[in-house]
């Protein structure tokens, strides 16, 4: 089943869910990070917290390892006043057979209210969505290689702080984009946006097959791809996702692909850096990029706490209205 045979919003047109980026509008992007840009402070500052989530519970359904989301989910959640519960499901039910829908069906008869899901098989964040109680909202923590919708709103978050604007921009998504999530989420919300010049570069093999991606630039010189950027976002190699033939040799890898500050140096000087983490230091980013000074890695991590505290509140607080 595939996440385009559940619609997303309510009747209202309100959010209910969040699978994708892949069918959301400009304006609906725009509404969620200006309220997700409403929850940033700076380090070292309290965080924002509020009642918005008050009797409201989240369920955290992990069946694949996860730290800055699930963390960042979970402090989200808390940080707007719901109650919070963490399960990693291959360690409990799973083990035991259960289904990932008797698992559902139990915590909905538990009162949880919001469904975060992250699953290694495309379809099922889809499938938990059409099975639940109206009030229930389902969202997206990670679906196989398809798609990591707030990931892809916390990167074009990180690059409107730094761009101001995502017209004229010229991004490059570099590494195994056959492979992820990231790069479909964040291709989703950088083309909505209006980004003019969008690259995707890679090795022949780590490259989606057409039509996915359609308008970006095909690259496999790096030198070629990164040549007048803005933006350059490295991805991890997924090793999960591939069988043994296709794994490329870590050393070559890096010479080829590897983001080094000579490579970045074909980018523009104010050129910022991203990667969604974890990183392979040495496969496909250099130390010296990654805490470099032109790394917005960091800022990354923290935005997503905010684009999530934004999804969050966004979902709940058109539900009162609509049910
Ligand atoms: N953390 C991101 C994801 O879940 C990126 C990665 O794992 O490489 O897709």
């Amino acid at each position: 089943m595939s996440e385009a045979q559940v619609d997303q919003r309510r009747k209202d047109g309100t959010l209910r869910h969040l699978l994708t980026l892949e069918h959301l509008s400009r304006a609906e992007i725009e509404r969620l990070l200006n309220k997700a840009q409403s929850f940033v402070r700076p380090l070292g500052a309290p965080p924002p917290t509020s009642n918005t989530l008050a009797g409201v519970t989240v369920a955290n359904l992990f069946t694949e390892p996860s730290t800055r989301t699930r963390v960042s989910f979970e402090l989200a959640a808390k940080r707007l006043g719901a109650d919070v519960v963490n399960l990693e499901v291959q360690l409990s039910s799973r083990v035991k057979g259960e289904s990932m829908l008797d698992t559902v069906y139990t915590l909905q008869s538990l009162h949880v209210d919001v469904m975060v899901i992250r699953d290694a098989e495309a379809g099922v964040p889809a499938l938990v969505a059409g099975n639940v109680a109206p009030h229930v909202s389902v969202l997206s923590a990670g679906e196989a290689h398809v798609s990591h919708p707030t990931q892809g709103l916390l990167d074009a978050l990180t690059v409107r702080q730094h761009k101001k604007r995502f017209e004229g921009l010229a991004i490059a998504i570099v590494g195994d984009i056959r492979h992820s999530r990231v790069a479909r989420s964040s291709f989703h919300a950088f083309r909505t946006l209006g980004v003019a010049d969008l690259r995707i570069v890679a090795p022949a093999v780590l490259m989606p097959e057409e039509p996915e991606f359609e308008g970006c630039s095909r690259h496999t010189s790096l030198a070629a791809g990164l040549k007048d950027v803005d933006v350059v976002m490295m991805l991890r190699i997924q090793k999960e996702r591939m069988g043994q033939a296709d794994l490329p040799d870590a050393d070559r890898y890096f010479v080829q692909y590897g983001l080094t500050p000579e490579r970045l140096s074909l980018a523009r000087p104010d050129a910022i850096v991203m990667h969604p983490q974890p990183m392979n230091r040495g496969i496909e980013i250099a130390s010296d990029v990654a805490d470099g000074r032109q790394s917005v890695i960091r800022d990354q991590v923290r935005n997503g706490v905010a684009v999530r505290m934004a999804v969050l509140a966004d979902v709940i607080g058109s539900r009162s209205s609509a049910t």
